[in-house]
């Protein structure tokens, strides 16, 4: 579970802070403390939480949680994934179906995932700050200035920034980037039920999918439906929304989904934005990590995995090398990787949702073609990306 005698020499002793308590910032706390580093996590929230939702964990997330000693809380919690399915969403009827590896392919709540590495963190030796937000970030030759919102402020000498979407320290290593608005919004609920298989279904539609996939040790039904539309929507988890305009988005889909949306007493909605990847990773002693470097849309559901990725590469190489090679050589180890996996979702994007009918009709036709001769091609399309491991 551990590395072995002096693989973590560089780092052992040193004290690095890392801002953001979400899943990319407790992986690389965890992995940090496991190679001998003294770690510290600031979180701004008042407690480590996570939004009602479920994610995917692929086979290459898997790894890391597996080299983080993880692999068994993880499974016990997650649910293996058998199968993804195709559906035409107005009728319901199935384009293709392809078989998954449940032990690689792995459904999970976010508050549970949380949990595991929070224990894990804790368990090598992580402290973790809850209620401290970091208002700003400077430079300093000694590390980075910390500026808390209560007034508070500090110089830490190594800073990774896992603070996600909005960081606030990627403006300082990677100048100020505007994303643009897709056109598209997911919904997201949860609803109660445990029946069926262990398997997601997707069904596709005009301008419109939408992902269903259980959470068993929670009994509930994950559900997120991506509408293309041009009434903008904030970038957030935390954005609630009206039951009723969900079920609306979806009126014309089939039975089996209007009877999910019926029990749907709760939704959010986020809007989807295109970031580009930051040029810059690190600068002086201060590292970017998961979505402050490369936020992704949703459609490889691969975010956290990439944080997962991150994690692991960025303690490998700070365990490896002093910090000013360490940071260049986790640019370079990831940058390209991540970059190819975001415009593999950016063109998921557009292959779910073809609107024009001379389109349709092909692309269906070609799926269920697909599903006849080779379903596991489509997976296999993506064994770059889903099989790859870090650890190795
Ligand atoms: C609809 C949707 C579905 C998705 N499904 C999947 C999926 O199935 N599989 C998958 O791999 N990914 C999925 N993702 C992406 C995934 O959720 C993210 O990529 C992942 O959570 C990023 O992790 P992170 O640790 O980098 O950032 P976050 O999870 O955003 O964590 C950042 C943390 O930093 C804290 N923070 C922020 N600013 C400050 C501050 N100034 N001071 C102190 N603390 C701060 C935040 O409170 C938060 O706890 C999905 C995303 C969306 C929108």
């Amino acid at each position: 579970m551990f590395l072995s005698d002096g693989c973590g020499a560089m780092i052992a002793n040193m004290d690095v802070t890392v801002l953001g308590g979400g899943i990319g910032g407790l992986a690389c706390a965890c992995a940090l403390a496991q190679r001998g580093a003294r770690v510290r996590v600031l979180e701004q929230a008042p407690a480590l939480q996570e939004v009602g939702a479920g994610i995917q964990i692929s086979a290459n997330g898997l790894a890391v949680l597996r080299a983080l000693g993880l692999e068994p809380a993880f499974l016990a919690r997650s649910t293996g994934n058998g199968a993804v399915e195709l559906r035409q969403g107005q009728n319901g009827a199935r384009l293709i179906r392809m078989a998954m590896d449940p032990g690689a392919f792995r459904f999970v709540h976010r508050a549970d995932m949380i949990d595991i590495l929070a224990e894990g963190a804790r368990a090598a030796g992580v402290t973790v700050e809850t209620g401290r937000r970091v208002a700003a970030v400077n430079l300093e030759s000694s590390g980075a200035r910390l500026d808390f919102a209560d007034g508070t402020g500090e110089t830490v000498p190594l800073l990774v920034a896992a603070d996600g979407v909005r960081s606030v320290v990627r403006p300082v290593i990677d100048g100020v980037a505007t994303p643009f608005f897709t056109g598209q919004v997911a919904w997201r609920a949860l609803i109660p039920g445990t029946e069926g298989a262990p398997e997601a279904r997707v069904y596709v539609g005009p301008g419109r999918h939408l992902v269903r996939y259980p959470l068993a040790g929670r009994g509930v039904i994950n559900l997120v439906g991506v509408e293309e539309r041009a009434e903008w929507a904030e970038e957030t988890w935390h954005s609630p929304a009206d039951p009723a305009q969900f079920r609306a988005a979806f009126a014309g889909f089939c039975d089996g989904v209007q009877r999910d949306l019926a029990l749907v007493d709760q939704v959010h909605l986020w809007g989807l934005f295109r970031h580009r990847v930051a040029e810059t990773w690190h600068r002086g002693q201060v590292a970017l990590l998961g979505d402050a470097a490369h936020p992704t849309l949703p459609f490889m559901a691969q975010g956290a995995n990439l944080a997962l990725e991150d994690a692991w590469v960025l303690a490998d190489c700070l365990a490896q090398r002093p910090v000013d090679q360490a940071l260049p050589m986790y640019q370079e180890k990831r940058r390209a990787r991540v970059a190819r996996a975001i415009a593999a979702a950016n063109d998921n994007a557009r292959n779910y949702h073809l609107s024009k009918w001379w389109q349709v009709g092909p692309a269906h036709t070609a799926l269920r073609m697909l599903d006849r001769v080779a379903p596991s091609a489509m997976v296999r399309k993506f064994d770059w990306l889903y099989r790859h491991d870090v650890t190795a």
